[in-house]
């Protein structure tokens, strides 16, 4: 454990250094250690290097999972009383990203928006030294203001052993030891995707791999809906095999001289739109029939026939 040396604080009264030495701190990693990052180690990319090296794989890290062991360890700093800090060697370019993240995590009300900004410490711009090195100093920053680290936890054997080797509680907490690639889910990144628009030009040290450069903010989240639904009606339209533009002709051949009967009363508008409903459902199962069927539209078939019984005198 640091402990502060009498002479940390030069012509500070007694009484004041009491209250500095109760101050607490202790340090979390974020990749591997909080954050489940192994979806975007493929993403790291050997013969770059540099940011260009590393670029794609930071740019995801707000799409990662958490784990949950890790993050109970985390509540249990909080609710200690001490004052956590985040301590990563990401580059301060992905700052955005991360304080999003750590916002998405469940820590009730124990880290505001403001603590989460001010105690992130980062790579600074244009920083190559090791990661080791960057750790060690932020770890001594935060002991400059005035914070007694007690205890450090990262993923890294080097980094933990720093942090032994400078009195402070080392602890190796790491979610894989194996590249564990997976796909991130989709609807996270979905949630991210303003985020993403929001970070600056220089987040994107490659070129092309921003968005839109400057597009309104609700106007980025309508393209996204519009994006979306072209791809609803893509996948729809595959399954069901283009059904809407042969339902017309198809229903109407059900009636005596392909035309709709007369429609005098609501009681025969509601059999109607049932029966069109009915009709849908078996076209939609024809169009599947090779491929084994359609469940949902044979399921949903016997609801619109049970509804036409009931309407049917
Ligand atoms: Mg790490």
């Amino acid at each position: 454990m640091t402990t502060l040396k009498e002479n940390s604080f030069p012509g500070m009264p007694p009484e004041r250094a009491n209250l500095v030495r109760m101050m607490d701190a202790v340090i979390f990693d974020l990749d591997n250690c909080l954050a489940d990052d192994s979806h975007r180690l493929s993403l790291i990319i050997p013969h770059l290097s540099g940011d260009e090296k590393y670029h794609q794989y930071h740019r995801l890290c707000f799409a990662d999972k958490y784990h949950r062991g890790h993050i109970a360890v985390l509540l249990d700093e909080l609710e200690s009383g001490a004052t956590v800090f985040f301590s990563t060697a990401r580059p301060e370019r992905y700052r955005k990203l991360s304080v999003w993240w750590l916002q998405q995590l469940p820590h009730h009300g124990l880290l505001s928006e403001d603590d989460i900004s001010a105690r992130l410490v980062m790579r600074p711009v244009g920083d190559v030294r090791p990661t080791v090195e960057i750790k060690r100093q932020t770890l001594r920053a935060i002991e400059d203001l005035g914070y007694n680290v007690v205890r450090a936890y990262d993923d890294r054997q080097d980094v933990v052993s720093m942090y032994r080797a400078e009195s402070v509680d080392g602890v190796r907490m790491m979610i894989h030891d194996i590249p564990d690639c997976e796909a991130p889910r989709v609807e996270h990144i979905s949630a991210a995707a303003d985020v993403l628009h929001t970070m600056s030009d220089e987040a994107w040290p490659v070129q092309g791999a921003r968005r839109t450069k400057h597009a309104p903010h609700a106007e980025h989240a309508v393209l996204r809906r519009l994006r979306e639904a072209i791809q609803t009606f893509e996948s729809r339209n595959k399954q069901y095999g283009g059904n809407n533009e042969s339902f017309g002709a198809a229903f109407l051949s059900l009636f005596p001289g392909g035309k709709l009967p007369e429609i005098n009363t609501v009681e025969d508008m509601n059999r109607l739109q049932v029966l069109m409903q009915l009709f849908n459902k078996l076209m939609r199962y024809a169009a599947n029939f090779q491929d084994g069927g359609h469940v949902d539209s044979a399921h949903d078939a016997i609801v619109y026939s049970a509804m036409l019984e009931a309407f049917t005198k």
